[in-house]
């Protein structure tokens, strides 16, 4: 029996890899710097995976920014505006154009745009879309990959696999750049170059290779199944002697179970971590020749394995296929988890002993062999592990279980309806028509940053931080009161991020010290892992509400971030249901809504910004996630008189298909980005007759350029053309953290310009 790996994080242990490229692009380090830090990691990485004892080690799967993109370069997919990079960047640099896909390009009097990024299937790593024409033309174009595996044959000899992104997933993860053909045609013109690719790599002396196929495991077209079994049998008829393994991940294969084992390849890789119910009918199905890798260590979160559970599916697959045609695994690359355990000294023991990263993640591989093989020690070392979890009081709350389970319709449920609610609002607040606001935050400027790394060194006291905090905080207030907004924020100053705040306040969570994960590029995040029941065991935000309010007559929002965004965000607990801990923290929302309001403020907004991105990969599962995810959303909202005013913000909006669902959330005023699309976004809401106030971007905030007034009133005008004006507000597309004070105030001195000419031009009246 074999074990293996899909692929390692690349950033390295401390984020050398970040540090450098930030380095390169700053001009503070060359080429040849750059590469060496790359070199170091890798070599690291193969090293780690062969001392943990793993029998095929993956190469080819670093990238100093993304392994999509690796493969444009490598197959010559270069967007045609990227030509004069590549005659103006010294000989020899395809490093520089593929950083110039990457992030653009501005210099030497060019100014060319960066490709599209978009999240890898349903992770939070984003991948660069591959752009494609009609004309399309594939070739080896960049050789990295012979290089990659003559330096892991050098270290790792035959267990050294190369990775790459397979054709199929390769363009059905891009995007068609002009009309007139559909992207999946490509395959003919595309397989080729694989074939090229693949025995060259033999020649080098490979044994297998990796083909990266996540598609497998989605909604496939007629077509798109079809391009699967062309493209594998187009490869296999014309490579010999190299073992092809096709991976999938993320989901099960279920209606592409069939197609998925009968391609002529070697070995297929399936998820059973996502999808343990596969097995059965993969082991139904599977042809004689086929070796299965099973997925058994959970890639995409920090959990220690529960090898009895990891046991009983890969017995059951030995069962029937014999240890030679087994293959233990990870479930997917570990690309998506924290690199190692063992560097976090202030993890409770306890809790740690429940937990594991890349590297340790790689030993449970291991051991799962070796306990296969006879060795039952580690079996009751894990069985111990895994107990101590399934009982521990840290994680168990019986007071929250039972405020979850004793769910009702009424926790979920405003008082009245929309159009009562509405009314009293009106009356309270006297808001003009189309009524200002922005999302929240304002610019976290490095002083604001400082000052709160100094406070955690110890060099201020709270009480030093708190002034500095409420002062910046009363110089926003003021600030907007002059420019004219109608409803004010406090400006988030005393958040780091919009998760970690409340994760610091909450029971059930605990942070890492360097639990770094890729979100794309040199960017990573360090999310929040939630191991136990939450609960709210103080206020987390009403002191800086209460103390914003204070400071103005003008109406001060409550800012939260709601549910489904917290849980999005963070690792979470892996032995209850997503929902449950989802509700969970909903309750502990609600709670804080709730005190916010007890605390005289009269609008308050939950952030949802991910619900879009929890949306299930299979369609078939949609629903029922929709369900729980509104469902929390109104948990939170549920506890407020009618007379205070619930809002929501959502960043990507893209809602088509998820409409009926966001109105079923019932905010009294949503707020959404649709200012990039020209306001094309909010189609669905006018087909919909979406019915509560609605506030549609009209500044794009992630760009430093400002929006002129006479370009917000023309979008405003044509929101007005598709939603009643009297239900629009007038708001930037997101937060403003990440922006500087003068565009931000530029900008917003135009909103509220807008909003005047609006007032005055748009009519309220009109029905649509
Ligand atoms: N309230 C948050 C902010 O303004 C919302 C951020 C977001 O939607 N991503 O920063
Ligand atoms: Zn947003």
């Amino acid at each position: 029996m074999l074990t293996q790996n899909l692929g390692y994080p690349r950033i390295g242990s401390q984020r050398q890899l970040k540090k450098a490229c930030e380095q390169y692009w700053a001009g503070k380090i060359d080429q040849k710097e750059l590469k060496e830090v790359a070199r170091k990691i890798k070599e690291d990485n193969w090293q780690t995976q062969l001392d943990a004892g793993i029998d095929l080690i993956p190469c080819n799967d670093f990238s100093f920014y993304d392994q999509v993109l690796d493969t444009s370069l490598m197959l010559g997919v270069i967007p045609q505006r990227y030509s004069p990079v590549l005659s103006q960047v010294k000989a020899n640099s395809e490093i520089d154009l593929y950083f110039a896909m990457a992030r653009g390009y501005q210099k030497d009097g060019l100014d060319i745009t960066a490709m599209e990024m978009t999240k890898w299937l349903d992770t939070n790593y984003h991948y660069i879309v591959p752009e494609f024409t009609a004309g399309q033309e594939f070739r080896i174009f960049h050789e990295n990959v012979f290089g990659e595996y003559n330096s892991a044959k050098q270290l790792l000899g035959q267990k050294a696999k190369p990775v790459l992104v397979g054709p199929v997933s390769y363009l059905l993860l891009g995007k068609e750049k002009e009309q007139g053909f559909e992207r999946i045609d490509l395959i003919k013109k595309l397989v080729p170059v694989y074939v090229e690719i693949i025995n060259r790599l033999k020649q080098q002396g490979t044994e297998w290779v990796q083909l990266d196929e996540p598609c497998l495991a989605l909604d496939l077209t007629k077509k798109e199944k079809e391009a699967f079994d062309f493209a594998y049998r187009y490869i296999a008829n014309r490579v010999s002697g190299v073992k092809l393994l096709v991976a999938t991940y993320f989901e099960a294969l279920l209606d592409n179970t069939e197609l998925a084992v009968n391609l002529p390849i070697k070995a297929l890789h399936i998820d059973l971590v996502r999808a343990p119910e596969q097995l059965d009918e993969v082991l139904a199905l599977i042809p004689d020749h086929l070796q299965l890798s099973l997925g058994v260590v959970d890639g995409r979160n920090v959990w220690k394995n529960d090898y009895e559970k990891s046991l009983n599916l890969i017995n059951k697959a030995i069962e029937k296929l014999g240890t030679d045609r087994v293959i233990i695994a990870p479930s997917c690359s570990l690309l998506h988890s924290p690199i190692d355990l063992d560097g976090e000294i202030a993890i409770d023991s306890e809790i740690k002993n429940w937990m594991a990263f890349a590297k340790q993640k790689l030993n449970e591989v291991s051991e799962l062999k070796q306990i296969v093989e006879g060795n039952s020690d580690l079996l009751e070392a894990n069985k111990k592990a895994i107990e101590g979890r399934r009982l521990s009081q840290k994680v168990h709350k019986q007071a929250v279980k039972d405020r979850v389970a004793g769910i009702t319709e009424a926790d979920g449920s405003r008082q009245s309806a929309f159009l009562v609610r509405q009314q009293l609002q009106h009356e309270r607040f006297n808001l003009p028509s189309f009524p200002t606001t922005t999302i929240g935050s304002f610019p976290q400027t490095d002083d604001i940053r400082q000052l709160r790394a100094k406070f955690k060194k110890g060099e201020l006291t709270l009480e030093q931080y708190e002034q500095a905090i409420e002062q910046a905080t009363i110089d926003a207030i003021r600030w907007q009161e002059e420019i004219g907004l109608d409803v004010l924020v406090h400006g988030e100053f005393e958040r780091n991020d919009m998760v970690e705040y409340f994760g610091e306040q909450l029971e059930g969570f605990l942070f890492t010290k360097n639990g770094w994960v890729q979100s794309y590029g040199s960017r990573c995040v360090k999310p929040p892992v939630i191991y136990g029941d939450v609960s709210r065991p103080e206020d987390m935000t009403v002191r800086w509400s209460k103390f914003a309010a204070a400071q103005t007559q003008k109406q001060m929002k409550g800012m939260l971030t709601g549910p489904v965004t917290i849980l999005q965000w963070s690792f979470v607990r892996d032995d209850q249901p997503r929902e449950v801990t989802t509700n969970q923290i909903a309750f502990a929302i609600r709670d804080e809504v709730v005190a916010l309001e007890q605390a005289g403020i009269g609008i308050v907004q939950i952030d949802e910004a991910a619900i879009r991105e929890g949306l299930p990969l299979r369609k078939a599962k949609r629903p029922h996630y929709l369900d729980w995810a509104v469902g929390a959303f109104r948990i939170t909202a549920g506890g407020v008189q009618d007379r205070t005013q619930i809002h929501t913000h959502m960043c990507y909006s893209e809602f088509n298909d998820i409409i009926e669902h966001i109105a079923a959330m019932d905010a009294d005023v949503i707020t959404i980005e649709t200012s990039r699309s020209q306001m094309e976004l909010l189609q669905a809401f006018a087909h919909f007759e979406y019915p509560n106030e609605i506030g549609p971007g009209v500044y794009d905030i992630h760009s430093p350029r400002v929006p002129s007034t006479e370009e917000m009133v023309s979008l405003l005008a044509k929101a007005a053309d598709l939603l009643p004006a009297r239900h629009l507000w007038v708001n930037p597309d997101c937060g403003l953290k990440t922006r500087k004070w003068p565009e931000t105030k530029a900008a917003l001195e135009n909103m509220v310009a807008a909003a005047k000419q609006a007032r005055e031009q748009i009519s309220t009246e009109s029905v649509i």
